[in-house]
């Protein structure tokens, strides 16, 4: 049963890498920053559309390892068509569950992203699983 699960969030991870549904520019992005993650040489370019508080529309550009650019992905799958402050909800949550802190409630309700929760026992690939997130943060705390 274990090992069925691992493989089953092994290919959610695989098939975001390969085949992502939101790598790409943003045509008249409202919010654009990049985030960077030395340890591992991860860098994206995080867009978002913004209609007053929903996030309408985001993007992402970039280069990384798989888990960076999969967990981008998945993260946009999740936001758009959140308020704001339903996306750094999430964020907090996502940021628990990589340090082993949010409940199995919370990490249902991070849908595919409760793909990434056994990073938490991967300190090295840590700041590659919470890079989109945490430039998500810094985004939405600009303006
Ligand atoms: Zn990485």
């Amino acid at each position: 049963m274990e090992i069925k699960s691992r493989n089953f969030y092994n290919e959610i991870l695989t098939e975001h890498n390969m085949h992502p549904d939101y790598k790409h520019e943003l045509e008249n992005a409202d919010l654009r920053l990049e985030g960077v993650n030395p340890n591992c040489g991860d860098d994206i370019w995080l867009e978002l559309k913004l209609d007053g508080d929903v996030i309408v529309d985001g993007a992402y550009t970039g280069d990384g390892c798989a888990i960076s650019q999969a967990s981008a992905d998945i993260m946009l799958g999740l936001i758009i068509g959140k308020t704001r402050e339903e996306a750094l909800g999430l964020s907090d949550i996502f940021t628990r569950m990589i340090k082993g802190e949010a409940s199995d409630e919370e990490i249902d309700s991070l849908e595919e992203a409760s793909a990434l929760r056994d990073i938490a026992h991967m300190p090295a690939r840590v700041k590659c699983a919470v890079l989109g997130w945490h430039t998500l943060d810094e985004l939405l705390g600009l303006e």
